[in-house]
């Protein structure tokens, strides 16, 4: 029996919309929705099934799937035998201490001897211990951040990423302890067969990021120009350069990263660049 892939996925949440917008771009096409448990791929070698992102670790550590996409909060925390294969830059937030608004914070210490109300125990436990504080940790499953104004704790440990929900409950950030994003975890001994397939699933992956961040770019240049431009564009080799119609003058194509796109495009004008285009790019192999 030839073998397949079978990959644990949010069923809806915060890392749902992300995971199914990472195969999606990756080619892989399956059902989601209209309450389906599980779908299988019509072009790869792919069974999805749709979970509780808390159930995701349990059941990768277990086989009864593969691979999974959790928050790396929820991964850490399950404290299971899987391996983290990729990270994948989306569904970003932090874990952190938050305290009642008027209380006055000096440092980590003042936690000393206090009550903190937390769903995440474990990073928590570990995070005092590396700090020598011994607080008490009471676990509570949500609604962490009403724990203070009901008498439950001093303060909490919890999820954060606007912030917004910590202001309206009269709280502040103190301290950030954890930062995470979704992850792609694995069973810690694939098969061959699906180890191959997983090497294929991680090519596409890469490919995909890749292209999220490059951008390709095209631009006309006086021939003068050239090396000043060619040096401000570095490129996957180097920039292809084609003569223009006009006398004197080039097309510039090249890729760049997006971060050194915006950091180089004031040199690049200034160089004596004109008619910039800048391109998204849909896969990217190196
Ligand atoms: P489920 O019903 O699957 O158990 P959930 O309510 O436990 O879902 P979500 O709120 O969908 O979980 O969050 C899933 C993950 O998304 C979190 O574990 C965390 O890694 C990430 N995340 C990103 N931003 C936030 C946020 N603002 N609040 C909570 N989690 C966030
Ligand atoms: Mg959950």
């Amino acid at each position: 029996m030839s073998s397949i892939l079978r990959i644990a996925l949010q069923k809806s949440g915060r890392l749902s919309e992300d995971s199914y917008q990472l195969f999606k771009e990756c080619g892989i096409r399956f059902d989601y929705g209209t309450g389906k448990l599980k779908s299988v791929s019509s072009n790869f070698p792919a069974e999805f099934l749709f979970l509780r992102d808390d159930d995701i670790p349990g059941y990768v550590e277990d086989g009864v799937a593969d691979l999974g996409i959790v928050g790396e909060n929820v991964a850490v925390e399950s404290a299971r035998n899987i391996d983290t294969v990729h990270r994948l830059g989306f569904s970003k937030c932090r874990l952190s201490l938050a305290i009642p608004r008027g209380n006055e914070w000096n440092g980590i210490q003042d936690l000393s001897g206090k009550n903190i109300a937390t769903s995440y125990p474990l990073i928590l436990g570990n995070y005092l211990r590396d700090q020598n504080i011994s607080a008490d940790i009471h676990v509570i499953s949500g609604s962490v951040e009403i724990a203070p104004g009901i008498g439950l704790a001093e303060a909490i440990c919890d999820i954060v990423s606007s912030g917004s929900t910590l202001l309206s409950n009269g709280l502040k950030e103190v301290e950030v302890i954890f930062r995470s994003e979704a992850i792609l975890i694995a069973r810690s001994t694939l098969e061959t067969e699906k180890q191959s397939l997983l090497d294929k699933l991680l090519f596409r992956i890469k490919a995909v990021q890749a292209a999220k961040n490059n951008k390709y770019i095209v631009l006309n240049a006086p021939n003068a120009a050239l090396d000043q431009i060619k040096s401000l564009l570095p490129g996957m080799k180097s920039p292809t350069v084609t003569p223009l119609a006009t006398e004197g003058w080039s097309s510039v194509h090249s890729v760049i990263n997006e971060n050194d796109f915006w950091e180089n495009i004031e040199a690049i004008r200034s160089a004596g660049a004109q008619g910039i285009l800048v391109i998204p790019i849909e896969k990217m192999i190196y």
